[in-house]
């Protein structure tokens, strides 16, 4: 992967979001490999397609690619609420590449691909709407919480300037895969259960180490009165996707 971004093609663009697409689109095209297969190259689509920015000619899989300039940062700001929201709830979505790259040194900084079955409406933050006096008044976009996804649906392709092993990074898609869930109310406890059992710093634990988040739950599920018993159904669903392994007492550890 060569991580400089090609300069002359900029040449004629005066914009400044246009450059910004010309030089990491056509990065993407000409260095990044297929995170699902491992296939050399994924290819642009036709411009002005909605749903996806790339696709895999081998596997089929398709990319959604949002950048930003500098730091990566805890969120990244998308387009319209309503238009991510129905696509996440219609389990249409592509896998998500975020990437950063300095304009300073103009190269790629930091690549983050972020499989789909880890999308949930909780990591997607409504902002205020625009107001009366802009160009869309009332127009209601978002942002997508990176920070609050988990760290199992984070899959680093290159970090602060450096590039993360390719095999690793089909390591670590393969391993998200177990984590896949079609339905999107599963997928949101699933999600929360991991990032409380990512919380406990030790790699053993025990089920009071997961009870402590009952308040925290409870606020993300209100409808749910038996978040206990709750608890205890995700970790074992956990178990089955082999996230955790239980030790028998109340007691799990963590699968590397
Ligand atoms: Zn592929």
């Amino acid at each position: 992967m060569d991580l400089r971004l090609n300069n002359e093609l900029i040449s004629e663009y005066h914009s400044g979001s246009q450059k910004a697409r010309v030089l990491t689109e056509s990065w993407v095209g000409d260095n990044l490999f297929c995170p699902r297969c491992g296939n050399d190259h994924i290819q642009h689509f036709e411009n002005n397609r909605p749903a996806a920015d790339f696709f895999c000619p081998v596997c089929n899989n398709q990319y959604e690619l949002k950048s930003r300039r500098g730091r990566l940062g805890k969120k990244v700001a998308d387009g319209a609420y309503d238009t991510l929201i129905s696509r996440i709830t219609s389990n249409e979505n592509p896998d998500f590449l975020f990437l950063s790259y300095s304009m300073d040194t103009m190269r790629v900084t930091d690549l983050i691909m972020i499989p789909k079955y880890f999308f949930v409406p909780e990591i997607i933050e409504k902002r205020a709407p625009l107001p009366l006096t802009a160009r869309r008044p009332g127009w209601v976009g978002c942002s997508i919480v990176i920070e609050q996804i988990p760290q199992q649906g984070r899959v680093n392709i290159v970090s602060r300037g450096i590039e993360e092993d390719r095999e690793l990074v089909l390591e670590r898609v393969s391993l998200s895969q177990r984590l896949s869930t079609e339905n999107l109310h599963a997928r949101g406890w699933l999600m929360d259960i991991l990032r409380c059992v990512n919380s406990v710093p030790a790699e053993e634990f025990s089920l009071s180490d997961i009870y402590r988040f009952e308040g925290f739950l409870f606020e993300k599920h209100p409808e749910n009165n038996n978040i206990r018993p709750k608890i205890r159904q995700q970790l074992q669903l956990l178990r089955d996707k082999g996230v955790i392994e239980f030790l028998g007492m109340g007691r799990y550890r963590k699968v590397r």
